[in-house]
């Protein structure tokens, strides 16, 4: 019987060997099998659960191009960008989008026809409100005029009243006073000229109540011609994009009317970089479509419901 002798080829030895083999085995077809199918969406979904998977590192992003046309400060545009990430940290209830100086994927400001053509229309708002506080004051300050006006009218009136008893009076006298027929003929003259005063200022009254409806009218007009050229929806997906070609990442930004608005855009955006898709109802931030506000003041935007379980699930949070 050979003796079992201490050495790498005894029977034991052999044994290890041929578990370590299959084991090597095992690992390489593991391996090929992952370089063949890593991109599965089985796969996918495996490494997403690994510490460096979807939303386990935050999304780092920075401003890129700001045009000047926009006439956006740049240190303006960052806290609204940041802003817009933190809306959805404070969602997702962890850090998985970050800002950076110059790290990450770019936010880009391009400016064109749609920006161009959103500041023509502020321009006309800001335009028309400015007219219609004109309007209103002109008309409040006739309003007064006519007031005053009304109320020497009425006293003219009064005193006709008590200059004709007095001369009813003096004519029923049985015997007629110099001075009193004196004292009333001078009133009759300062009568004659308080009406004429007042006519003039009637009539004054008259030019300015058709120079205000002439406004008026021009007002209307402008009204007129600013929703008919303005009266149009836009789309919410001709405002930003997100874009994606392999490992080069970048948002870029078209069209916003005011600082809500541009949160509104950034936030929507950001979500997609986050690799939310759209949601249908149109109140949602992920929603495709959204009208644009031209009111001075917005609400600020705040993330939905939908929105929130949006970012969880992408998230698997
Ligand atoms: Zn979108």
């Amino acid at each position: 019987m050979p003796q079992c002798t201490a050495g790498y080829f005894n029977h034991n030895n052999l044994y290890l060997i041929n578990i370590m083999m299959r084991t090597l085995l095992i690992i390489l077809t593991l391996c090929i099998g992952w370089l063949l199918f890593g991109e599965s969406p089985a796969v996918k979904k495996l490494t997403d659960k690994l510490p460096f998977g979807h939303c386990s590192r935050p999304l780092v992003f920075h401003l890129g191009g700001l045009d000047s046309r926009f006439e956006l400060d740049a240190g303006h545009a960052e806290a609204i960008l940041q802003e817009a990430a933190e809306k959805w940290n404070r969602a997702a209830g962890k850090e998985i989008l970050k800002f950076d100086a110059a790290k990450g994927f770019p936010v880009n400001f391009v400016f064109d026809q749609r920006q161009q053509s959103m500041m023509a229309l502020k321009r006309s708002v800001a335009n028309l409100n400015e007219m219609r506080l004109q309007l209103e004051f002109k008309k409040q300050v006739l309003q007064q005029e006519i007031d005053v006006y009304e109320e020497r009218r009425n006293d003219y009136q009064q005193e006709v009243t008590d200059f004709n008893s007095q001369v009813s009076a003096f004519n029923r006298a049985y015997q007629h006073d110099d001075a009193e027929a004196g004292r009333l003929r001078y009133q009759a003259d300062s009568l004659k000229i308080k009406q004429a005063n007042l006519n003039d200022q009637h009539s004054q009254l008259d030019t300015q109540k058709f120079q205000l409806q002439m406004d008026a009218d021009t007002f209307n007009q402008m009204v007129q011609q600013h929703n008919q050229q303005y009266g149009g929806e836009q789309e919410f997906t001709q405002r930003g994009v997100y874009k994606q070609n392999g490992s080069d990442k970048r948002v870029e930004i078209y069209q916003f009317n005011d600082d809500n608005d541009l949160l509104l855009v950034a936030v929507h955006e950001l979500g997609h970089a986050l690799g939310l898709e759209h949601l249908p109802a149109e109140h949602n931030i992920m929603s495709a479509s959204h009208n644009y506000s031209v009111e001075e003041n917005s609400t600020e935007p705040q993330l939905t419901a939908d929105d929130v379980a949006a970012v969880k699930a992408v998230c698997r949070l």
